[in-house]
């Protein structure tokens, strides 16, 4: 996966920080290794959580016109994202990263000091951690309970002295949505400020926009890279407080988008219907997939179904089901989670049916059962 010798050949590795001599983001297995491998024609990608259509019209057409001006910096699509931004939701501050990956990154950066404490809620999505870890904070992992729902007086009291809570909702990979009242109760009790990551909210039917208002320790970070298709352009954004938009500025890069994804955002926001079009979809896929996958899935209000495959491992049904042509996502890699779950995004429908199909076969022939075995010691 990486490029370049990392192993020490070179002299010069010890110049490498600590933190990044080992560990990193755990990427999904690529489509073409795994169709070389077995020889399958048309592999389903379910591992990654993009949205399997391509960006809308609007957004593809003003992406490609903007990289004309691209001889400029990127001011003025910055501004008119922003206003963008604003017609959807309202004239709230807003800021925006390379992802929400990006906007997390500058938000840590702002506010974490080396040996800060910075918590976590888990088990969730790992760039959290990675970005505390890279500003050499202390990482606090807090347990959610064993529905995967979060105990608002435990996320509380382990969250304190903390700089930075990080809380996911819908959470990945379990898809577990947080009610509102439980996040204002963690809003009003905790001392440092609170992440609330709805990078899958679309899919919810939830909003926690309007616990802005009351709580001047609220960030919601916001992707278009799920609902709106737009993964590949890196695009994040962020309702923040008024207070903190100056200091997320001074730490940022000078620009955060470019121009090309800044107008393709636009675009995107401003075609609603696709969206909303894709949300239906998604919702009577998930459905589908939780009654009939043949094994407990966890409630999800996102695009993706986390399921409980025991007794085969997370990694054992990954390997089966790749083998068939069918790329998921195992849940061995996001600590705080037992070792037999996997996590199947919504694709296409014919991806979504060879996945059932698949998983069926698999579940009936018990077949890579063996793995599990030769797993435990
Ligand atoms: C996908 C994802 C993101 C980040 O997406 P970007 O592509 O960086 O915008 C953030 N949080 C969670 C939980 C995600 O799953």
């Amino acid at each position: 996966m990486e490029k370049g010798n990392v192993s020490g050949a070179s002299p010069y590795v010890h110049l490498v920080r600590d933190c990044f001599r080992s560990g990193g983001y755990v990427f999904a297995t690529k489509p073409g290794e795994i169709a070389r491998e077995h020889g399958i024609s048309r592999v389903a990608r379910l591992a990654s959580n993009e949205n399997p259509n391509p960006p809308g019209k609007k957004a593809v057409s003003r992406g490609c016109e903007a990289l004309g001006s691209a001889n400029r910096y990127p001011d003025a699509p910055l501004e008119q994202l922003i206003s963008a931004l604003a017609s959807c939701h309202g004239d709230y501050p807003f800021v925006t990263g390379v992802g929400m990956d990006g906007v997390i990154e500058t938000l840590v950066r702002t506010l974490v000091d080396p040996g800060d404490r910075v918590a976590v809620s888990v088990p969730t999505f790992s760039f959290y951690g990675l970005a505390a870890t890279a500003q050499s904070a202390e990482v606090v992992p807090v347990a959610r309970q064993d529905d995967f729902s979060v105990d608002p007086d435990r996320f509380i009291r382990e969250a304190r002295g903390s700089k930075i809570a990080f809380l996911c909702s819908p959470n990945n990979p379990t898809g577990t949505v947080t009610p509102v009242e439980d996040v204002e109760e963690i809003l009003r009790k905790i001392d440092g400020l609170l992440f609330l990551d709805n990078a899958y909210v679309e899919f919810a039917g939830i909003d926690y926009r309007p616990l802005l208002a009351d709580h001047g320790n609220l960030v919601i970070g916001r992707t278009l890279s799920k609902a709106f298709a737009l993964a590949g352009a890196r695009v994040g954004y962020a309702f923040v407080p008024g207070w903190l938009v100056p200091f997320y500025n001074r730490a940022s890069t000078p620009f955060t988008l470019n121009t090309v994804s800044a107008h393709a955002a636009t675009g995107a926001l401003e075609d609603r219907e696709s969206m909303e079009a894709f949300v239906r979809y998604v919702r009577d896929w998930r459905d589908r997939i939780t009654r009939e996958c043949g094994f407990p899935a966890s409630p999800s209000g996102a695009n993706f179904v986390m399921i409980d495959v025991a007794p085969w491992t997370g990694d054992g049904m990954v390997r089966e089901l790749a083998r068939r042509g069918v790329i998921v996502r195992s849940c061995a890699s996001f600590p705080g989670l037992p070792d037999h779950y996997i996590r199947v995004s919504i694709g296409e429908d014919w991806e979504n049916e060879m996945f059932l199909n698949e998983i069926s076969v698999i579940r009936e022939t018990g077949t890579g059962l063996s793995s599990r075995v030769r797993n435990r010691p």
